[in-house]
C-alpha cells in the first residue's frame, strides 16, 4: 500500500518541465528557493518551487530503497548520478534575443515573466 504519490509541481505558462512529474529542485549552496519561485530543476528544465516539502528532496535520495511515486525519472537519475544532464540544444529567446537552452525563453526571462504572472495567477483563475 503506498500513499506517498506525491503532486507534481504548481503550475506555470513559463515552466518548460514535465507537468506529469514532480522535479527536484536542488538547493544551491544550501538555500532552498521560496515556494512560488520558477527554479532550475535536477533534469535541466524549469519548474516552481511547492509550497510543502521544502526541504530539498535530493538530500533525501541516497540510502532511501523506495521513492515516492510521481518523481521525475530524469531528475532522479540526475540525483542519484550526481550528473549534471547535458544542455538541450540552444535557442533564441523571445524577450531578450540571448540563446538559453531552456527553449522559447531562457531561464532568467522565464523567472521574470513567471514573477510576472505568479501574483495574478488567482485573478486569472477567479
Ligand atoms: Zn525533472
Ligand atoms: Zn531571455
Amino acid at each position: 500500500m503506498s500513499d506517498t504519490k506525491i503532486t507534481p509541481n504548481p503550475y506555470s505558462p513559463y515552466a518548460n518541465a514535465d507537468p506529469e512529474w514532480r522535479h527536484l529542485i536542488p538547493s544551491l549552496f544550501g538555500i532552498v528557493p521560496e515556494p512560488g519561485v520558477l527554479c532550475l530543476t535536477a533534469c535541466d528544465r524549469m519548474a516552481v518551487a511547492p509550497e510543502e516539502a521544502l526541504k530539498d528532496a535530493t538530500d533525501g535520495l541516497v540510502g532511501v530503497e523506495s521513492l515516492p511515486d510521481g518523481l521525475c525519472p530524469s531528475c532522479v537519475a540526475m540525483a542519484k548520478a550526481g550528473e549534471v544532464p547535458v544542455p538541450a540544444r540552444s535557442q533564441e529567446c523571445r524577450e531578450c534575443g540571448e540563446f538559453g537552452t531552456q527553449g522559447e525563453w531562457c531561464a532568467l526571462c522565464r523567472q521574470d515573466l513567471h514573477d510576472e504572472w505568479w501574483p495574478t495567477r488567482e485573478a486569472a483563475k477567479a
